[in-house]
């Protein structure tokens, strides 16, 4: 839950308009564009563009997505596993990445791809060895992900890189929210995932296993996160099966909705 009135949300989206790529601050139904880029001091330039005539585009470019599985212990059990003692980490590669509104292509290797609806930390600064006290002010802001996997193939192939790695495998978006914190997001955020409208997965993120600022202690012990690098923090569960046609749509209370159609991949 979101204590409301604490806060002004800030979302801040990346769009494309007549060839222009950019960043802008949403603002009802406009975006404010922004002079610069988010990951650093940046002032609204006062030019506003209506939200129905952008594109908006994956809210960052990430380096690289590392995610976590197995984080909501409903969902482990659910496949049939443990939480394990250590987490279990894994990438999506930058490739992977699509935005709201681009279509996640069905890949011709798997008979079975899942939908996984997930909460994203947005990394704003680089950093490494970041210790917990620290962690929120790594943190740029949330959006929602969704962490298409090929179930099939995660279970007969021992690294996930095919099954949770494939072109489209990672949609983002719609936007940053920035006004959210830590402490939000272990009072608990309801995470939804519906397809063709009817809900499939409903959590709350205070589930977490390992809130928000472990993960980030235990991925930078081993690595560097950049600006605009994210981490998908594991997945409620209700998980399942997403055919050709299927419309799956990721909200996030105070956040947003982000809707992807699957499509056989050409
Ligand atoms: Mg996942």
């Amino acid at each position: 839950m979101i204590n409301e009135g604490q806060r002004q949300p800030v979302r801040i989206a990346r769009f494309s308009i007549d060839g222009n790529v950019g960043f802008g601050v949403v603002e009802g139904d406009e975006l404010d564009v922004i002079k610069g880029h988010p990951f650093a001091e940046f002032e609204r330039s006062g030019q506003k563009v209506p939200l129905d005539k952008v594109r908006l585009l994956p809210p960052v470019l990430p380096n690289k997505v590392v995610a976590i599985g197995r984080n909501y212990a409903e969902h482990a059990a659910e496949l049939g596993n443990a939480v394990p003692d250590v987490p279990v980490t894994f990438f999506k590669p930058s490739t992977s990445v699509i935005g709201p509104g681009d279509p996640i292509g069905y890949p011709s290797f798997s008979q079975e791809v899942h939908h996984e609806a997930e909460l994203a930390v947005v990394i704003g600064r680089m950093c490494r060895e970041v210790p917990r006290e620290r962690a929120k002010d790594v943190i740029l802001g949330y959006t929602c992900a969704n962490d298409i996997t090929a179930r099939d193939v995660q279970q007969r192939e021992k690294q996930w890189a095919r099954a949770k790695g494939f072109d489209s495998s990672c949609p983002l978006g719609p936007w940053v929210e920035t006004g959210l914190e830590p402490a939000d997001i272990a009072a608990g955020l309801a995470v939804q995932c519906t397809v063709n409208g009817e809900q499939r997965q409903l959590g709350r993120t205070s589930d977490m296993v390992r809130p928000v600022e472990d993960l980030i202690v235990h991925i930078t012990e081993a690595m560097t996160l950049l600006p605009g690098d994210v981490i998908l923090t594991g997945t409620p569960a209700g998980v399942g099966p997403l055919n050709v046609g299927d419309e799956v749509a990721v909200t996030i209370e105070g956040i947003g909705t982000l809707t992807n159609k699957v499509i056989k991949r050409g």
